[in-house]
């Protein structure tokens, strides 16, 4: 799913410099040194907005931030870019903004500005290999590395203004499931269904919907589906999933799972031991629980109530600019949660065939316990 920032938005809430200090580029430049990079090079993406606040569109056109130990950060942008980069929060943090012409060559124009002793630079993640390679081209001398890991460190943990900003996006998909009785009826399909959601939830407070699942009976089952012409049936569990991107390019995700009708006994069984799971792992975060623990504490209690096989999938995913980013709620990361992390608990539990279920939360972790940002109730509703 496209999570690429739009171009050209300059509502208020970016000029806030809150959501995007300037003292970020220098972290940003003193991590990557520890990491033994010479230079950093950003393409447009969530990186790039973390560091700067532009939400460039990825274009064939290189637009590049260049940090390096050595000397000031400049942002390469096509000409015909320049307004919109200077117009975007970047223009206020006090970098060279270096427009290259048409028919020059803009990679060459950022090799010429770093020193020929640059032995390393770190690429961000989502550099389209072409663009790699022409950096390969013009910096011969410098190995290539990933920027990544430089990146996602600085990004885990939300600063206060980001948590505000995930907390607003929280409540507005919030009020997309609270409308869920509009739409959601026997009679209507997924897709149908998923239509009038995805309109709600631009309608809410997002400049876009990434997703939409709208899982009935046994497609709720399979985690990854997402929409189908299938009628919803009287009595039908259906797995709602749903997130979009607000305009300070946060992201939402929640799931609820619902009842068009009074669903199976099996069912209701299945939902209650979902949602004791679901309430005892986000009751759980707290700095120093490490990932893998918090995964397991749901994972035994499904596994009791006789569902272990069926709960599929890790307990969730770090969500910031991203919609997916670390940290990872997942067996075999040791890491130990820290205030400021923010990530989905969203255990599920599929019967192939049949149905599903899946409540989802983003939770934010804080100095002595976890914060839900998600709040509608997580009862099973069934509608009517
Ligand atoms: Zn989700
Ligand atoms: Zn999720």
């Amino acid at each position: 799913m496209g999570r690429e920032p739009m171009r050209g938005q300059t509502d208020a809430a970016e000029h806030d410099e809150n959501l995007y200090p300037a003292a970020r580029l220098d972290a940003a430049r003193e991590a990557a040194t520890r990491a033994g990079l010479d230079a950093l090079l950003i393409c447009p993406g969530a990186d790039l907005r973390y560091l700067t606040g532009y939400a460039a569109l990825p274009l064939e056109r290189l637009t590049c931030l260049v940090l390096s130990a050595e000397r000031e950060p400049f942002l390469v942008v096509p000409a015909l870019e320049e307004p919109a980069a200077h117009a975007s929060p970047a223009g206020a943090l006090g970098i060279e903004i270096a427009a290259w012409d048409e028919t020059e060559d803009p990679y060459a124009l950022v090799a010429a500005r770093l020193s020929d002793r640059i032995g390393s630079v770190g690429i961000d993640n989502h550099m389209w290999a072409e663009k790699v390679m022409a950096f390969r081209a013009a910096l011969p001398g410098a190995r290539q590395e990933l920027a990544g890991g430089v990146l996602s460190e600085l990004r885990i943990r939300k600063s206060p203004r980001e948590a505000e900003a995930l907390r607003q996006a929280g409540a507005a998909i919030d009020r997309v499931h609270a409308r869920m009785s509009e739409w959601l009826r026997p009679g209507r399909t997924e897709r149908e269904v998923a239509r009038d959601i995805a309109e709600a939830i631009v309608a809410e407070g997002h400049v876009r919907a990434d997703f939409v699942i709208v899982g009935s009976g046994p497609n709720g089952a399979s985690p990854h589906h997402e929409v189908s012409d299938r009628v919803i049936e009287a009595g039908d569990p259906v797995v709602v999933d749903i997130g979009g991107t607000t305009r300070d390019g946060y992201c939402s995700d929640s799931t609820r799972t619902y009842a068009a009708g009074e669903p199976p006994e099996e069912f209701r069984r299945l939902y209650e031991v979902l949602l004791t799971a679901q309430r005892a792992q986000t009751e759980a975060v707290r700095p120093g629980i490490t990932a893998e623990r918090l995964d397991a504490v749901g994972r035994e209690i499904i596994a009791n109530g006789g569902y272990g096989k069926n709960f599929v999938h890790r307990t969730g995913h770090g969500i910031g600019l991203e919609g997916h980013e670390e940290p990872y709620i997942v067996a075999g990361n040791e890491r130990p949660l820290e205030p400021g992390m923010a990530f989905s608990i969203e255990p599920g539990i599929y019967l192939p065939g049949r149905f599903g279920a899946r409540i989802e939360d983003i939770v934010l972790c804080t100095e002595d316990g976890g914060e839900r940002l998600n709040l509608t109730s997580r009862e099973l509703a069934v509608l009517e």
